[in-house]
């Protein structure tokens, strides 16, 4: 057998610009990495970080790229100071017009939205209106605002490719061309896998006392502590459903979460034929990186085979929303629609910066969230401004919660 080529194809018009939003992160590095074995089809064009400039200083001397983001004030300042120190030509800025600035650049093909929370929307948007194909790991994004992002999508002709796995799975396991929906092409349902997080056997007790640091230990992958906390009380399942409602067009009466703790399945399409197709691999975010990259070609992205003699079984399971209620929160909101899944975000974000501070117990971010969803009423989520409203109301109630040390 002859070795296969790491990159089988070539591009007409020279390397295609890359700009990645939350380079600093780990689906960012997982980015840089796959870029950095393909140097004659991408370019990097700009990146940008939070607070992170000793790491960013890094990336900018090995990529080179003509900007560089710090959406902190202070760290845009300091890194250009250092930039500067070193001889880099890169040219620093800063804030959210900074990000809105590298999403949108005409020499720029690709976006990678990868920054964590609600603070990723607005970034993400204006790749989106640019008419890029925006690579999008930011779920947050579309729990926020699916409708409007999808129609901006649309709109300014821009492309959108999941980068979660689960979606990246189902979006491989389904025809080309679906844009006419799932009853188009003969799908029955789209089956979600789930980790099921390193809590998935644990007791009510037993989650109760759930530190920081056991939360992030996630067993299969490597990620940002918001994702891993996330990944434990499986909100971040919840949050997925409702990606893959705005994704593919769906309803989540459509969407069965399915445990499967080995995480090598990444999800599966069933078809009213009865034929059910499922993407597997290592789980290694540069597979689905890679694949939105290339898409519709492929190319290596560094992962290795999977050996299936070595993994020998997978295993299944329903997902349990009594211990894990957030999954259960996620499915109510997104069926309540309107801004409840921007409700449903905020008081995640808050209750789990409030979990990471220790200032909220494990067992306790499922209370706030859902005592958040009953205290803000939801609206017609049509408006940008009206989602950003209901978000910013739905952060006071969850940090009011907190510090009335719900439980
Ligand atoms: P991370 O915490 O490792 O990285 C987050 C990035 O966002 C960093 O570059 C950080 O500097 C930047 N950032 C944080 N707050 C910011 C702010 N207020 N303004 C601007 N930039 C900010 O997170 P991650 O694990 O890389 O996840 C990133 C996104 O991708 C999340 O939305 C997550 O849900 C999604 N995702 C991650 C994985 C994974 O395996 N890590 C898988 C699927 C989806
Ligand atoms: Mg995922």
């Amino acid at each position: 057998m002859t070795e296969a080529t790491d990159t089988p194809f070539e591009i007409p018009h020279g390397p295609v610009g890359v700009t990645v939003l939350g380079a600093t992160g780990s689906i960012g590095a997982s980015t840089l990495d796959v870029i950095a074995r393909h140097p004659a089809i991408y370019r990097v064009v700009a990146l940008s970080g939070h607070r992170q400039v000793e790491r960013l200083v890094e990336q900018c001397l090995r990529f080179a790229p003509e900007f560089a983001v710090c959406a902190d004030s202070d760290a845009a300042q300091r890194l250009a100071v250092q930039l500067k120190t070193v001889g880099s030509q890169t040219q620093v800025l800063s804030g959210s017009e900074g990000l809105a600035q590298i999403a949108s650049l005409p020499q720029v093909d690709q976006v990678m939205a990868a920054i964590v929370g609600a603070a990723g929307l607005f970034p993400a948007l204006a790749a989106a209106r640019a008419g890029k194909r925006v690579l999008l790991a930011n779920k947050e994004a579309l729990v926020m605002s699916g409708q409007i992002f999808i129609d901006e999508v649309r709109r300014h002709n821009a492309e959108l490719l999941p980068i979660d796995s689960e979606h990246n799975a189902i979006f491989q396991c389904l025809p080309v061309d679906c844009a006419e929906g799932l009853d188009e092409v003969g799908v029955r349902r789209i089956l979600l896998t789930a980790s099921g997080g390193p809590f998935r056997n644990a007791s009510r007790e037993e989650l109760a006392r759930v530190t920081p640091a056991q939360a992030c230990a996630h067993p299969n992958w490597r990620m940002g502590r918001k994702i891993s906390v996330d990944s434990a009380t499986m909100m971040n399942k919840g949050l997925e459903l409702i990606e893959a409602c705005w994704l593919f067009d769906t309803s989540p009466e459509r969407i069965q979460v399915v445990v499967h703790p080995q995480s090598v399945i990444h999800s599966l399409v069933e078809y009213i034929d009865g034929s059910v197709l499922a993407q597997l691999g290592n789980p290694d975010m540069r597979t689905p990186i890679a694949h939105a990259m290339a898409w519709p070609q492929r190319m290596a992205s560094g992962v290795g085979g999977l050996d299936l003699f070595d993994i020998a079984r997978l295993d299944f399971s329903e997902p349990d929303m009594v211990r894990f209620p957030c999954l259960r929160l996620a499915y109510e909101a997104m069926r309540a629609g309107g801004t409840a899944p921007a409700i449903l975000n905020a008081a995640n974000e808050i209750a789990v910066q409030a979990f990471l501070d220790e200032r909220l117990s494990f067992t306790a971010i499922p209370v706030v969230i859902e005592k958040t969803l009953e205290t803000i009423s939801s609206h017609e989520a049509s408006e940008l401004e009206v989602i950003m409203t209901d978000d910013r109301l739905a952060r006071g109630a969850a940090e009011q919660l907190v510090a009335e040390g719900v439980s």
